[in-house]
This record gives structure tokens, sequence and C-alpha cells, in this order.
């Protein structure tokens, strides 16, 4: 069985599709299993993904990058964690946050920190949640305050993607004390090599572990005035229309992970047998499968919906928050009816459905856990 067939995706983003899922078999999925092991960053593979064309390419043309739309994004998204989740977060993180410095940043910004992202030669990342919380993006406490012609930092941020490997990260950081909590916060630029700015890599993880995540500490890092990215104390809503779009494509990661775990468990319940029949036989077991089917393309269905409803700017929050619950929990459903029917095999660490398994619980957290992307559905419902 072989499963996101290309039905339903948008012709303009079919043929990077083809090219993803080529990609994927090349270069992730023989080496998932390795990296998954060793917790090392894929650099050998992230490099060949920039050469493919494949990372950070959601940057514009005026910048370098190819521009690519979120139907692409999402294309890709399904193709590489179809093959590893680890590996295939590392390289959609290379230009995570870039999108904000894209629609909100000055030309000088743009030219100096998203072209060297779009055409290659540095990555970057999105530093938002800190050690008390990552929900409650209006109670974040990392402040910027003015000091003359530079802005000083100080605070914590932790689970920050590439918060060591980048070459600058887009900071989120609390620049005002009003009533409003939602306009008390602020975006910059933070090159990683400036003083004050310390990262290491957080403990290992169960599942994604050929992605890195870091813990930040802010000591009086100075920044000139200029890495304010556009308004001050628009910094709130900037990450929520962010998120808009990235949850949609978080739903894609959820789908090539449930993808791969029905694939997996189609494939071994045919090769296994019991009580003189293949496991595949038993009606119980078709069940299992059908039911596994029915999740998966109706998450798939609803994502790609959502997907249209974000780019059309049709109370995208709301579709995206759908998205993201629905295919997430998907896969999670997935991963476990998988586990069950490779029987005790389930539990070696070599197999890849145990891989999924640990990697599902991720999507389910990250960019909003799902308790706050159901806030959002009720508060943002038609
Ligand atoms: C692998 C990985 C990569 C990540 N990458 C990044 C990154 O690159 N940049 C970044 O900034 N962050 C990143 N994160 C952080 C992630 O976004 C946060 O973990 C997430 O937002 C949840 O925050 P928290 O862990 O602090 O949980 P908390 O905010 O402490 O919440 C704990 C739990 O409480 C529940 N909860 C809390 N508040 C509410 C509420 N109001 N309503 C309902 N339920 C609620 C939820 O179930 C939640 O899961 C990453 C996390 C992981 C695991």
């Amino acid at each position: 069985m072989e499963l996101l067939d290309e039905s339903i995706v948008p012709e303009d983003a079919r043929e990077i599709k083809a090219d993803a899922r080529a990609f994927a078999e090349e270069y992730i999925e023989p080496n998932a299993e390795e990296y998954f092991r060793s917790g090392d960053y894929p650099f050998d593979i992230l490099e060949a993904g920039q050469v493919a064309g494949l990372v950070a390419q959601d940057l514009g043309p005026e910048v370098g990058g190819r521009g690519l739309n979120i139907r692409q994004m999402l294309a890709i998204a399904e193709e590489f964690y179809r093959a590893d989740a680890g590996i295939a977060l590392t390289l959609q993180l290379a230009s995570f946050g870039g999108e904000i410095v894209e629609s909100y940043g000055s030309e000088v910004q743009k030219e100096e920190y998203l072209r060297p992202v779009a055409e290659c030669e540095a990555i970057t990342g999105l530093a938002v949640s800190e050690p008390q919380t990552g929900s409650d993006l209006a109670g974040m406490t990392t402040s910027a305050e003015k000091d003359g012609d530079e802005w000083v930092i100080n605070g914590e941020k932790y689970w920050i993607g590439n918060a060591v490997e980048a070459d600058w990260l887009t900071v989120y950081a609390k620049t005002g004390d009003s009533d409003d909590r939602y306009s008390n916060y602020s975006m910059f630029i933070v090159p990683t090599d400036t003083d004050g700015y310390d990262a290491e890599h957080i403990p290992e993880k169960m599942g994604f572990r050929a992605s890195k995540q870091g813990h930040i500490v802010f000591d009086d890092c100075r920044v000139p005035e200029e890495n304010l990215v556009g308004t001050e104390g628009t910094g709130f809503y900037m990450l929520a229309e962010f998120f808009n779009h990235g949850r949609v494509i978080v739903g894609g990661h959820a789908l090539g992970l449930a993808a791969a775990a029905i694939e997996e468990t189609w494939e071994f319940v045919h090769d296994r047998s019991a009580f003189g029949r293949s496991v595949n036989d038993f009606q119980a077991v078709q069940h299992d499968l059908s039911d596994m089917l029915i999740e998966f393309e109706r998450a798939r269905a609803l994502n790609w919906r959502a997907a249209e409803k974000v780019q059309n700017g049709e109370n995208p929050g709301y579709w995206a928050a759908l998205a993201k619950t629905t295919s997430t929990e998907a896969a999670v459903e997935c991963a476990e009816t998988g586990m069950q029917l490779h029987g005790g095999r389930s539990v070696l660490t070599d197999r890849k459905i145990a891989r999924i398994y640990r990697d599902v619980r991720i999507p389910v957290i990250y960019e909003g856990a799902n308790g706050i992307q159901r806030n959002l559905i009720y508060r943002q419902r038609p």
C-alpha cells in the first residue's frame, strides 16, 4: 500500500510533491534509523535538501527563494514526514520564523538576514516558548528594553529549534506593560553570535531525535534598534498570523506520520501469520486497518481544505486549528493501532512503527498544544 496520493493535491503543488518524495526516498528514509539512534544533527541531509531546492524555499524570489506557497509547503511536509519526522523537522526549520521578517521586516533586514537563508548560506529559527510557559503567548517574560539606539534583551527561551545551530533567530520579547496584554510584545532579529546570547541543547528527546532544540539565556544581549521587526507592540499579532500558516503545515507533518504508520502496519500484517492464516485475513484486523484509513483520509481532506481557507484568508485561525488538531490526533490514533497490530515486535527500537509511535506525541504539542487549538476553534467558530 502507498498513501498520500496526489489527487487531493492542487495542480501547482504536484511537481514539488514528486520532487519531495524522490528526495525523501533517496536521502531521508535510508538514513532515518541511524539519525534516530544517534540523535545527531543531519547536516549532510540538510545540505542535500538545500541543493535540491527543497529547503527554505517558502521565502520569496525578492530575497532569492522560490516563494513556495502553503499548498507546496504542505505537499513537501507530507512527503518528508512520511520518511522521517526528525530529519524532516530539521529541513523545514531552516527558515522557521523567516516569514515574519519577510512580511514585516525592512528591506535592509530582508537583504542582510533573509537572503542568506533563502540562498542556503544560513539557517534560522523562531524563539517564542519559555521555560515557564509555551502556551500563554501573552504571558512570556523575556524582555527587550530600549537603551539609546539599542535593545537590551534579558530572559530565557526553551525548546527553540536551531538555538545552537542557527545564524540568527527571530525572538519574541516583551516591550510593554499595558493593560492590553496582547500589545506588549515585539519581534527582534538576534544574531546568535551576539554577546549575551548563550544556548545549549535541551536533554535528549524520545522522538524527533534528528532535530535539535535549545535552551537560550539572554543576559544583557544588545541588538541595534534597527533589529526590531515591524512595529513595536505588534509581535503577538504577527505570531498569530504566522501560526495560522504554520499549523496547516504541522497538519502535514502528522499526515506524513499517519501515512507511514498505516503503510508500515499494512506490510507487517500481510507478512505475518497466526493460526495458520495471514494476520491480515482476520476481519478484526481488517477493521483496524479500515479505522486507520478512515482517520487518515478524513484528516487529510480537512487539512487540504484548511490550506485553501488559510491561503484565501477565510477565518484562517479557525481552519488552521481544526486541521492541526484533527491531523495530529489522527496520527496518534494510527500509530497506536499500528503498534498493537505489530504485536511484540512493535516495541523493538529498530522498528519504524516504534519510531513513529514516539514521534507522533510531538506534533500534538508544538505550534500550540491541542488544548489551545480547541480554545481557538471555539472562540473563532463561524
Ligand atoms: C520538539 C519540539 C520543538 C519545538 N520547537 C519550538 C520552536 O522552534 N520554537 C518555540 O518557540 N517553541 C518550540 N516548541 C515549544 C512548543 O511550542 C511548546 O511546547 C508548546 O507550545 C506547549 O508549551 P509548554 O510545553 O510550555 O506547555 P504548557 O504551556 O506548560 O502547557 C502544558 C499543557 O497544559 C495544557 N494547557 C495549557 N494552557 C491551556 C489552556 N489555556 N487551555 C487548555 N489547555 C491548556 C495543554 O494541554 C498543554 O499541553 C517546541 C516543542 C517541542 C516539543
